[in-house]
């Protein structure tokens, strides 16, 4: 396993369409391995390929609860709406408030090329929204309400110092 380089904002290989994977090969597992790696070591929620210059619809997320891999997701059916805070490993330093849907259901392929649905709610619900977004170009600012918010270590600071 090996990290990978996170592509950053202004990257126009992030606002491009994702191409699905058709046949499972050795290259792709090994990426999967390399996002995982890459997104813990950069205590990310999520990432899509995309996100380290590979243009497949793969996609890793751990909330905490374990690592899912979902290779060509697509939401099958969403309601209710959540409003909260939002960052992305592609735009560091920052966040946006942005709504979703509270509840998707999300049909996928698993490594082994087999599919399966699952449901997922609240910040899951939320996270499988925006890695599938990036799948088709799409990143959060774009729907974010108002400015983006200011949460880089540096700010955390300067902050502090204001409360002294
Ligand atoms: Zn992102």
């Amino acid at each position: 396993m090996a990290l990978r380089n996170l592509r950053i904002e202004g990257d126009e290989i992030l606002n491009k369409i994702s191409r699905p994977i058709t046949e499972m090969k050795d290259r792709y597992q090994e990426l999967i391995d390399d996002m995982l790696e890459t997104m813990y070591e950069n205590e990310g929620v999520g990432l899509a390929a995309v996100q380290v210059g590979v243009l497949r619809r793969i996609v890793v997320i751990d909330i905490g609860e374990g690592p899912v891999v979902l290779i060509n997701p697509e939401i099958v059916e969403s309601d209710g709406e959540q409003t909260g805070s939002e960052g992305c490993l592609s735009i560091p330093g920052k966040a946006g408030i942005v709504t979703r849907p509270n509840h998707v259901k999300v049909k996928a392929l698993d490594r082994d090329m087999k599919e399966f649905e699952f449901e997922a709610e609240g910040f899951f619900a939320r996270a499988c929204c925006h890695e599938i977004d990036h799948l088709d170009g799409h990143l959060y600012t774009e729907i974010a309400e108002g400015d983006l918010i200011d949460v880089s270590a540096e700010a955390d600071d300067e902050e502090f110092e204001d409360f002294e």
